[in-house]
């Protein structure tokens, strides 16, 4: 999915939290999470690309999935258990809980936007296939090969 769709969906989201429990706290991190998560795009970019700073040259990368791996490490239902673990422990603290709402929103939505199977946005899946771009997102793996 888009950066500004995740923007409009992630306020649209928030503003309704806002208005419905009244916590700035649970408002910002999800609106800040459900758009953050995004920043491990970097991570696989760099690995590929090298380091640089070239934002039109990432945003192209990541639309047009240039990948050959792809770790995604923030991208992971496995992250959403350990967190509801942890906001379980603190008694739903509306700054994790935020959080969470965030992360778990951004992933359904990649995952319908992407149209994967929702084992896509497992880590431990995408390990197993050895982060092979291809394997993981072959639905994507069209638009890799279109344009280059
Ligand atoms: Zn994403």
């Amino acid at each position: 999915m888009k950066l500004h769709h995740h923007v409009a969906v992630s306020t649209t989201l928030s503003m309704f939290l806002f208005m419905i429990f009244k916590s700035s706290y649970l408002s910002v991190a999800c609106f800040l999470s459900g758009i953050l998560i995004d920043l491990d795009h970097f991570i696989d970019y760099f690995r590929e690309q090298g380091i640089n700073l070239d934002i039109k040259k990432f945003f192209r990368i990541c639309e047009h999935a240039q990948f050959n791996k792809i770790l995604l490490l923030l991208h992971g239902w496995e992250w959403i258990i350990v967190m509801c673990t942890i906001s379980w422990s603190l008694g739903w603290a509306p700054l994790m809980t935020g959080i969470i709402i965030g992360f778990s929103h951004h992933i359904m939505l990649d995952s319908l936007y992407n149209r994967t199977h929702l084992r896509t946005y497992s880590i431990i899946w995408r390990w197993s296939k050895g982060f092979d771009f291809d394997t993981v997102f072959p639905g994507l793996t069209p638009l890799k090969y279109k344009i280059k």
